[in-house]
Order: C-alpha cells, then sequence, then structure tokens
C-alpha cells in the first residue's frame, strides 16, 4: 500500500502542536508497518537547518494557477530524521519564507493572506504527487490547513495521472480551528463559486476550509472515540456538528500514539538521568533537577505538579490561575511551561510565580527540552483543558511515570482511568479525573492525588502502571492501516 501524508506542520521540521507529532509520528509507525509513505508539507523558513540531507527535484518549478494568479512551486526532498521516510518540502518564498507558520510573531495576528497560502499548499502538494507519478492508495490530510485537499482530488484533481486510487482520508485534530475566511477568498482556491453554499464550503457566512475537508473526504478520523462523539454534539461541534451527524458512519476516532524514538525515558537526551518502568530510579534525580532549574527549594518529598501546553483558552491555563492560591496553601510545588501568544495570561502567570517564589515556577515560551524534562522530574501533570480532543502531555507524562490529572472530556476520558483503590489492585487506574470545568473539581482531584502521594507504596504503584501503559503508535497505526485497506475494498 502506498500513502501520501499532507500537513501544514511535521514534527520535528515544524511543529506548534500535536497535529505535527502526529503527521510525524504516525508517518514513521505507517512505514515501520511496510506501507510506503510520502509525505508533503511547507518549507518554512527554519526547516532546512533540522533537515540532515536536502536534494532538489525536478528542474522545473511546478506551475499552478490561484484564481486568476500564476503561482509556481519549487519541490525539495528530504527525510523524516532519524527514518528513511521521504518527505517532501514545498516551497515558495512569497508564501512561506517567513518567521511564523500561521501567525505573524510580531504582531501576533494571523497572516492575511493564510486562505491563499494553504489553498496554494494543497494544490502544489497534488500537483507534486501528480508530476513524481507517486501513485498512492490513499492521500491522508490534516486539519483546516489541508481542508481542500479532499475537495481537490474530487474537482480540479479528478482522474488526473499519477495520482493512483487516490482515496482520501481527512484527519480533525481539533474543531476549533476552521480556517475561516471572507467569502471572497473563494478567488484563491480554483473552484467555481457554486461551492460556496451550506452544504459544501459555506459555514456560517463566511467561507470554511475545515468543511472541505468534513465533506469531500472517504474517510474521516478524529483523534480519540469519546471528541468523535462530542463533535457530533452541539456542544462540541463549532457549527459543524450537523456536518459530523451526516458523516458519523465515515467517522472513527483513533487515539495518538507517541513517538517512541522522541519520548523514551531510558534513551532521552534531554535528561539528567535515564529510568524506565522497571528501574524508576533514575526519576528522583530528575526531580531533583527540575528544582534546580526552575529554582524551586530542594525537597525530594514534596510533590511537584507540572503543566506543559499551549497557553490557549482550550488549554485550561485560567482555571489554574484561579487556583493558584487554593494550591499554594497545599504541600506541593508546581512548574508550569506554557507558551503561544496569550501575553497577558503569561504575565498573569508570571506575577503569581514571583509571590510564590521556590514554591512555584513558570517559564513562557516554547521548549522542547524542558517539556521533556518536567514530564521526567515532576510527580504529577495537570491537563485541565475545557476540551480536548486527544491530548499527548498526559501520554507524554504516563511515558515518563507522572501521573496525570486531567479534566473527564475528549481524549482524556479516553486515556485516564480515574483512581479507586479496587483499580489500583487490579492494575487498571492511572490518573485522577474531575468532572465539570471548575475550581472545585478541579482542587478536589489535586487533593484526592496527594492523599495517595502521602501513601508511597500506591502513588510508585500507580506510576508504574502509567509507565507500562502502551502508549505507543503501534496500536493507533494498525487502525489506520485497517482504516485505509477498508477504504480500498469499497
Ligand atoms: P495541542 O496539539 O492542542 O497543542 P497536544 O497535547 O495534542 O496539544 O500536543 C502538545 C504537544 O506540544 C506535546 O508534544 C507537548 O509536549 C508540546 N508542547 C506544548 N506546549 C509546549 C511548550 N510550551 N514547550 C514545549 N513543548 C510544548
Amino acid at each position: 500500500m502506498k500513502i501520501v501524508q499532507i500537513a501544514s506542520e511535521v514534527a520535528p521540521l515544524a511543529k506548534t502542536g500535536g497535529l505535527a507529532d502526529v503527521a510525524g509520528s504516525l508517518s514513521t509507525a505507517l512505514a515501520g508497518l511496510g506501507i510506503e509513505t510520502t509525505v508533503f508539507m511547507p518549507q518554512y523558513r527554519t526547516v532546512i537547518e533540522k533537515c540532515e540531507e536536502v536534494v532538489p527535484v525536478m528542474m522545473e518549478p511546478l506551475k499552478l494557477k490561484l484564481g486568476n494568479q500564476a503561482r509556481e512551486a519549487r519541490l525539495v526532498r528530504t527525510s523524516l530524521p532519524g527514518t528513511d521516510v521521504r518527505v517532501y518540502l514545498v516551497r515558495s518564498d512569497p508564501f512561506f519564507y517567513r518567521d511564523g507558520y500561521y501567525v505573524d510573531p510580531t504582531s501576533g495576528r494571523d497572516y492575511g493572506d493564510n486562505c491563499e497560502r494553504f489553498a496554494f499548499f494543497c494544490q502544489a502538494a497534488l500537483s507534486a504527487v501528480e508530476a513524481l507519478d507517486l501513485e498512492p492508495d490513499i492521500i491522508h490530510s490534516h486539519d483546516w490547513q489541508t481542508g481542500l485537499v479532499p475537495l481537490y482530488l474530487k474537482t480540479l484533481h479528478a482522474g488526473r495521472a499519477g495520482l493512483g486510487r487516490g482515496k482520501s482520508v481527512f484527519t480533525i485534530h481539533n474543531m476549533a480551528y476552521q480556517g475561516k475566511f471572507p467569502q471572497e477568498c473563494m478567488d484563491f482556491l480554483g473552484v467555481g463559486r457554486e461551492y460556496y453554499n451550506w452544504k459544501q464550503l459555506e459555514s456560517y457566512g463566511e467561507l470554511c476550509l475545515l468543511k472541505g475537508g468534513l465533506v469531500f473526504a472517504d474517510g474521516l478520523t478524529t483523534v480519540s472515540p469519546t471528541y468523535a462523539r462530542q463533535i457530533q454534539t452541539q456542544e462540541f461541534g463549532r457549527g459543524l456538528d450537523g456536518v459530523m451527524r451526516e458523516r458519523s458512519g465515515d467517522l472513527r476516532g483513533i487515539i495518538n500514539g507517541l513517538d517512541d524514538a522522541e519520548w523514551n525515558p531510558d534513551g532521552d537526551p534531554h535528561l539528567p538521568a535515564r529510568f524506565s518502568a522497571r528501574n524508576l530510579s533514575g526519576k528522583r534525580k530528575c526531580k531533583e533537577r527540575l528544582q534546580k532549574e526552575m529554582a524551586l527549594f530542594p525537597s525530594a518529598g514534596t510533590p511537584i505538579i507540572g503543566m506543559v501546553g499551549r497557553m490557549v483558552e482550550q488549554k485550561g491555563f485560567d482555571l489554574l490561575l484561579q487556583c493558584v492560591d487554593d494550591l499554594m496553601t497545599m504541600d506541593l510545588q508546581l512548574v508550569v511551561l506554557g507558551g503561544g501568544d496569550e501575553r497577558w495570561l503569561a504575565d498573569a502567570f508570571a506575577a503569581k510565580a514571583n509571590s510564590f517564589r521556590g514554591r512555584f515556577s513558570f517559564y513562557y515560551g516554547f521548549d522542547e527540552g524542558f517539556a521533556h524534562r518536567i514530564y521526567a522530574g515532576s510527580d504529577a501533570l495537570l491537563v485541565p483543558s475545557r476540551f480536548e480532543p486527544c491530548g499527548l502531555t498526559q501520554l507524554c507524562a504516563m511515558r515518563y511515570a507522572t501521573i496525570p490529572i486531567v479534566h473527564r472530556t475528549g481524549g482524556l476520558a479516553d486515556t485516564v482511568t480515574d483512581y479507586s483503590p479496587e483499580l489500583l489492585t487490579a492494575g487498571k487506574c492511572n490518573g485522577f479525573c474531575f468532572d465539570g470545568f471548575d475550581k472545585s473539581a478541579f482542587l478536589g482531584a489535586v487533593r484526592r492525588a496527594l492523599d495517595i502521594y502521602k501513601d508511597s507504596r500506591s502513588w510508585q504503584r500507580m506510576a508504574e502502571i502509567c509507565a507500562t501503559k502502551d502508549v505507543s503508535w503501534n496500536r493507533s497505526a494498525t487502525e489506520y492501516k485497517a482504516l485505509y485497506e477498508e477504504l480500498l475494498k469499497r
């Protein structure tokens, strides 16, 4: 079987969040199952320096038309670092040679030409598949940036040579990001205005690129079974729940996995000491180093509770902020790593951390090494997301024998089983869950965790359950493979 993956970010070459992790590690895992996998992504300014080797391909640029504008795309071939998975970078300096991927870092605003940029990327990727004669069985695209791929396969690129059987799969990583633009942007898409209607590309008076994927893909997936159910409801569907209900027969929820090469406490170059599920002793050293690095009081017996994420409304940093004063009355240390563009929230966190020096540390920015050290050195990890399609941070925590404390929603509900003495004896619980997105539910879960922390045997037992849970791609990649095979039989 031959698969093409098309995504706007692919780890480790470009990453702002979980989408990149999935695009990168799913591709590697599929290749491991013997599936020939080729990846397409844009060549942003900072990508080349992360590549091991780059080879230009095709002397002549691909010639495209975006509305009535002629555009050119060049292609560069590389591979996912440390693997044989082939990656083609779509190069267009006017569109992609910039400091941000979607947002201008100086203004904090989305780039004004995002619709044009990603319509271009979708067309360029499909034209490249044709020009390279890849003949894929499945073309798998992800999120709003590549929502036009399934539409183009049924319109502009229908029946073209080089596209093989070209069945399309579209994965929703987050329904909250829909790629909505004014109606005038239809002019850039290259398909007729007749597609701008409420059954196809229009959503509440705007052009919606995500909807292109939802309506036109042959198969749809999202990143957990619970989120697959939730997005069919008004509460979580963000205006697209009707489409999701209509397509529920084609929708599947497949939990994400972690790339074992990146997330392995037994071989992680970011850590001061290594450890494994069988021998957790190195974790103590990681904790000690984290306390030092984050200027927390050295104290082996005080539980460290960590949190890592993008500082956006979804992730519940605001709920944590409301709870900091209460948390600081408890016997714990708090370490928070938050990235993103919400400066006011970062300032509020920095001010709080300043008033609880030695017990609460906050670092603003995106720092992968630091994230690894927080997963490894903490005892518990908070994931108080309002909603969470899958969530990777709770999986990273578990891999590093750190117990997650989560809001029971989406993929968090599917991956974390709440503590009870009976389930612990049976080896079946791996965290603490709270229902209801509010302060008292959140603090209640933290208090329950702290109670168990005092019973070090139970805590140790639960940490071992976390560390031995299979959070790798093996199972999920097999599910994707089964879905591809099923679509090819249709
Ligand atoms: P989302 O995709 O919504 O951002 P996920 O939980 O699916 O959330 O994935 C987040 C990924 O990004 C994880 O690998 C996490 O470690 C990483 N991450 C998030 N914030 C940061 C940060 N500030 N610094 C480093 N890594 C981060």
